[in-house]
């Protein structure tokens, strides 16, 4: 959910897409690769171990792969592994990775140390649909989906993958309009025989396409953010155009049919825009839309975008927006920003020139 002005070419590093790529497929999708190849089934759990467990980068590490089935694949796949073309450091340690994509166009990925905790933000699409005022993404409008493999290898391909704690759908674009490589991501994630995780460790975010927020609802227990911004269904329309497809009151009563009580968390995100959303009243209009949902409150910080006439709500207002909801069980927490240095922070990933 993030953004950019213009496009990055990146011709470096394509990948190969003429061979199969074996990062992004399931144990089924491998068995019926390595069938049709005339390999025998068994190989899918080697590949399944080396590939998403053991994460090796090259055929030749695959020891328990005999020399002749190695040649093969070899010759007719790709592992699907690309090393980040670029990276910048934040001073409070964010790293924000650029990857290529089959499409030519860069995505980034940003790593976000804290405490015991390692979240890599990870993007779903090149660009975005749905052109939502206050987003550098949405300006950029949509070049292309990325592909499960391409999703995963941003988590592979960092240097501190192994450190990773949790992962958020919140990079470029809108997971759920690319819904059938997101499930796949995450269903590798955390399959027992790929990378195992936990669904608690991974976080989802949408504006609420309600078509494919219903099947990671249905289909994944990770957990689930809304990008709210406004109690006020004519403001959020203005500001998230998908709203007149998908009112926010369609998405709350969607949410509701589901169980947020237990290890499930729900979440709504706001962005604090100065004067626009920050007052009390629309604190208590929030309170009110929410009301019945177990849930949790998000506000975050608006990093400026050039020619905009969005502004950041004070850090005062903002504490007070926050107090007033947690005094009233809804339960708030200010995100902290993290990565502006580096044009990390949320709302300003981009794959542009810069200047
Ligand atoms: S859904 Fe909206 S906020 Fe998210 S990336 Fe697309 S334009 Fe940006």
């Amino acid at each position: 959910m993030n953004g950019a002005a213009s496009f990055f070419p990146i011709y470096k590093d394509r990948m190969d897409t003429e061979k199969y790529i074996l990062l992004g497929k399931t144990q089924d999708e491998l068995k019926q690769w390595l069938k049709a190849q005339s390999l025998p089934a068994f190989m899918s759990s080697q590949l399944m171990d080396w590939i998403y467990v053991k994460r090796v980068r090259s055929f030749d590490e695959m020891t328990n792969i005999s020399l002749k089935h190695r040649a093969f694949l070899k010759e007719h796949a790709s592992l699907g592994l690309a090393d980040p073309v670029a990276c910048a450091v934040s001073k409070d340690g964010t790293k924000k990775y650029l990857f290529a994509t089959a499409s030519g166009i860069g995505i980034e990925a940003v790593y976000i140390p804290d405490r015991d905790r390692a979240t890599l933000c990870v993007s779903s699409q090149v660009g975005c649909k749905m052109h939502c005022a206050f987003c550098m993404t949405g300006r950029m409008g949509y070049k292309a989906s990325l592909a499960a493999h391409e999703i995963l290898n941003q988590v592979l391909s960092i240097e501190d993958s192994t450190s990773l704690t949790n992962l958020v759908f919140m990079g470029m674009g809108e997971p759920c309009d690319n819904i059938e490589a997101v499930l796949t991501a995450i269903r590798l994630l955390t399959d027992e025989k790929a990378f195992a995780w936990s669904p608690k460790r991974i976080t989802l975010s949408s504006i609420g396409l309600l078509p494919g927020l219903k099947r990671v609802l249905e289909e994944t227990s990770v957990h689930i953010a809304i990008s709210l911004h406004s109690p006020d269904a004519l403001q959020r329309k203005e500001w998230i155009p998908a709203q007149k497809a998908y009112p926010i009151s369609d998405i709350l009563q969607t949410l509701k049919a589901y169980d947020f009580a237990h290890q499930r968390r729900l979440s709504f995100e706001y962005i604090m825009f100065d004067g626009m959303n920050d007052s009390l009243a629309h604190a208590r209009k929030l309170l009110s839309l929410l009301n019945g949902l177990k849930c949790r409150m998000n506000l975050i910080r608006f990093h400026r975008i050039p020619d905009s006439p969005f502004a950041p709500s004070s850090e005062e207002t903002i504490q007070a927006f926050a107090d007033f909801l947690n005094a009233r069980d809804l339960q708030t927490t200010v995100r902290a920003s993290r990565g502006e240095d580096i044009q990390a922070a949320c709302g300003l990933l981009s794959t542009t020139a810069k200047n």
